[in-house]
């Protein structure tokens, strides 16, 4: 009898591997809609097309949807993932390959330079949580010395941001940030049904190429941020009124051009415009003004 009990207890010991659960419930707080729909892995693979001799970074690669497909085909693939219940399931399915590194970590804070360390530069892919993918688009440009290009999916509006052109109601303080930095380009369109939990809004899939050079010549690209963001503050109040309203600092140096009004005048943009109105190569005369004091 005692020795039948033993067995069955001994029957019971599970195996480390079916220790990780095979299903994980989404959290909606780690902005986690996973791809479902294998048309669409396979339509972002082909605009990635990885290569063997290039690594990427994954940012969230959650269950591995676009993972296990970059893997096959990417010389090293770096993927940084914050839900720490996920990692034990990325380790399960790709821990073996070679290839592989799996940073457990937020992508607002990790160094991906150090990331991809010998690799000095890499490609970024990724289904981006959109709770905070303006915040981690803006630190993939910070760390734009080690990257080339970024093939992201976003929120369609943000995409439309991004991508708004001057004059267009959707431009805004990041279509000037990435126009300064990337060439951008929309690829194409995914539908809510794509994803598993189905989100409220459509996506975009968007490529950014990292400019060799910036696309303005500035001296000082802090000035120049602080100005575009200072001109953005109050989007229906004209370039001038916002100016006039702008932290001491930035006043004297503007009092030092003779005043937002003069200010504008000299770098050629008329007072009465509204900052979504001004091109890049505006902000930069505005910028190359003030710095020049
Ligand atoms: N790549 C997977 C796919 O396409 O099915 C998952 C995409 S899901 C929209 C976003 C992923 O980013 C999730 O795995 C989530 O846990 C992860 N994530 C959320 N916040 C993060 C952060 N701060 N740093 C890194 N990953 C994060």
């Amino acid at each position: 009898m005692r020795d039948e009990v033993k067995k069955n207890r001994s029957a019971f010991i599970p195996h480390p591997s079916s220790l990780i659960p095979s299903y994980i419930p989404p959290k909606r707080r780690f902005g986690q809609n996973f791809l479902a729909d294998e048309r669409i892995i396979e339509r972002i693979i082909r605009e990635v097309r990885p290569l063997e001799a290039e690594t990427i970074v994954e940012i969230g690669p959650g269950q591995g949807a676009l993972t296990s497909r970059l893997i096959e085909k990417t010389g090293r693939l770096c993927a940084v993932e914050f839900d720490r219940d996920l990692i034990p399931l990325l380790h399960e399915k790709f821990g073996t390959r070679a290839n592989f590194t799996l940073i457990e970590g937020d992508a607002l804070a990790v160094n991906l330079c150090s990331v991809i360390a010998p690799s000095t530069q890499a490609r970024v892919v990724a289904n981006l949580p959109y709770y905070i993918s303006t915040a981690i688009l803006q630190r993939l440009i910070e760390q734009r010395a080690c990257l080339t290009e970024m093939v992201l999916m976003l929120q369609r509006e943000v995409v439309e941001r991004i991508t708004a052109p001057p004059a267009s109601g959707e431009r805004g303080f990041l279509s000037v940030l990435v126009e300064a930095y990337c060439e951008a380009e929309s690829l194409f369109d995914v539908p809510p049904t794509a994803f598993r939990p189905v989100p409220k809004v459509w996506s975009t899939v968007v490529r950014l190429r990292v400019r060799p050079q910036m696309g303005v010549v500035v001296a000082n690209e802090n000035l120049l941020w602080r100005i575009v963001s200072i001109g953005f503050a109050q989007r229906r109040k004209t370039i001038f009124n916002n100016l006039r309203s702008a932290p001491v600092d930035l006043i004297s140096l503007i009092e030092k051009a003779g005043g937002a009004e003069h200010a504008l005048e000299s770098a050629g943009i008329e007072k009465e415009r509204r900052a979504e109105t001004l091109t890049l190569e505006e902000w930069g005369n505005l910028s190359r003004l003030l710095e020049s004091l």
